[in-house]
């Protein structure tokens, strides 16, 4: 099947992240198996949802994972000029659909290149990992490259994440993770402001604070020019159950805050000077209201920063396949900081543009599917001499 026949079988199954996929993931095992393929489950616990894996080519060290997620994000409130789950070709060479470049174009790729590699007798062995809940947090893969690092007796070596970047290699990413911070304060009259702790203004200092760190990290010199913002960005974009009435001191405020770690920098770090700093505010305010206090917990679980150094061989390997030889960095999260925690050696290479990703009449050119198609039939001539 073409790239373009499997992208539009993909596009018609509408998996949000969050929801079961295993309907596509049973579509896309019926077609790996029709090539003689062993599909692997990686399932979640009550087997509503499963990443898949399979090997094409010898059990043999070195091997390439090429790795991408099979759900896509909502298309609620978008106005839509096709149907997004029916993948629409308005003939000015783009594919629009949801999922058409984040990224179900890079997996239809991938799954058209099958029969080229099972004849091409392969000396290297090529794994295909296919993951669910992406869109809301990169929940499977760290499951998914332990089971693959754990199932098979060879080593893969190294992993390419297709996420839409133009087919251009990209070695960096920004991590992510979202807290949620919520501050018990004491009800009581207006009035009696100076001896009530309000939640509100106790939320507020914090909100502040996040703002300060921030600048602090900036100004310390902790910048990285390959990403824009250059810098770690810590904001509150979300504050709820945070009063009841203008003439009531607020009892409770709970605000929601992200933190996008350029690689030097730590989530975890930041939370830390941010836990140190609620606790001196604890000391103080419980001295007036003795019920104080202020809870934080992961909102959005943690992805870490992708950041593959140039000596690497996957970067040869990357910039052979691509012929691009410039490297680049992206501030959007995705399972490519995961795979390097993993130990694969990971970059970051697909087919569309993030700008395309998310929105309403999300496409792909059909040049960007035929550029990922040249990538992957070059993995073959690759093969046989430098991996
Ligand atoms: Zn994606």
């Amino acid at each position: 099947m073409s790239p373009i026949q499997i992208l539009s079988k993909l596009i018609s199954f509408p998996v949000l992240g969050g929801q079961s996929n295993i309907q596509i993931a049973q579509w896309i095992e019926d077609y790996l198996q029709s090539f003689g393929l062993k599909v692997v489950h990686v399932p979640n616990e009550d087997g509503t949802k499963r990443s898949l894996h399979c090997r094409i080519g010898p059990e043999r060290d070195g091997g390439l994972i090429l790795s991408g997620h099979m759900d896509v994000v909502p298309v609620k409130g978008q106005t839509w000029s096709s149907d997004p789950f029916v993948l629409t070709d308005k003939k000015d060479g783009k594919l629009y659909g949801r999922g058409a470049c984040d990224m179900k174009g890079f997996v239809a790729c991938c799954l058209s290149a099958v029969p080229l590699w099972i004849k091409a007798d392969l000396q290297i062995p090529i794994y295909l990992a296919f993951s669910y809940d992406e869109e809301i947090g990169c929940l499977a893969a760290p499951a998914l490259a332990k089971h693959i690092k754990e199932y098979y007796p060879e080593k893969p070596k190294y992993t390419i994440v297709g996420e839409p970047t133009m087919m251009k290699p990209v070695v960096g990413q920004k991590g992510i993770v979202i807290y949620k911070t919520t501050v018990n304060g004491s009800a009581g009259h207006s009035s009696r402001i100076k001896r009530e702790v309000s939640a509100i203004n106790e939320a507020s200092r914090l909100i502040l604070w996040l703002e300060d760190k921030m600048d602090n990290l900036i100004n310390s010199g902790r910048i990285d020019d390959r990403f824009s913002p250059n810098h770690t960005s810590i904001h509150c974009g979300l504050m709820e159950q945070s009063g009841i009435a203008p003439n009531v001191i607020s009892e409770e405020a709970t605000f929601y805050w992200d933190v996008r770690v350029i690689p030097q920098d730590k989530a975890s770090v930041i939370l830390e000077d941010f836990q140190n700093y609620c606790d001196q505010l604890t000391t103080k305010n419980r001295l007036r209201f003795p019920g104080f206090d202020i809870q934080t917990s992961i909102f959005h679980p943690d992805v870490p920063p992708l950041d593959t150094r140039e000596d690497l061989s996957i970067v040869s390997l990357i910039r052979n396949i691509t012929g691009i030889q410039a490297l680049g960095a992206v501030s959007y999260a995705a399972e490519a900081g995961q795979f390097a925690e993993a130990g694969f050696q990971t970059v970051i290479c697909g087919p569309g543009d993030i700008a395309q990703a998310h929105r309403a009449d999300e496409y792909v050119t059909k040049d960007q599917l035929d550029e990922c198609m040249k990538m992957l039939e070059k993995l073959v001539v690759n093969n046989q001499h430098t991996i």
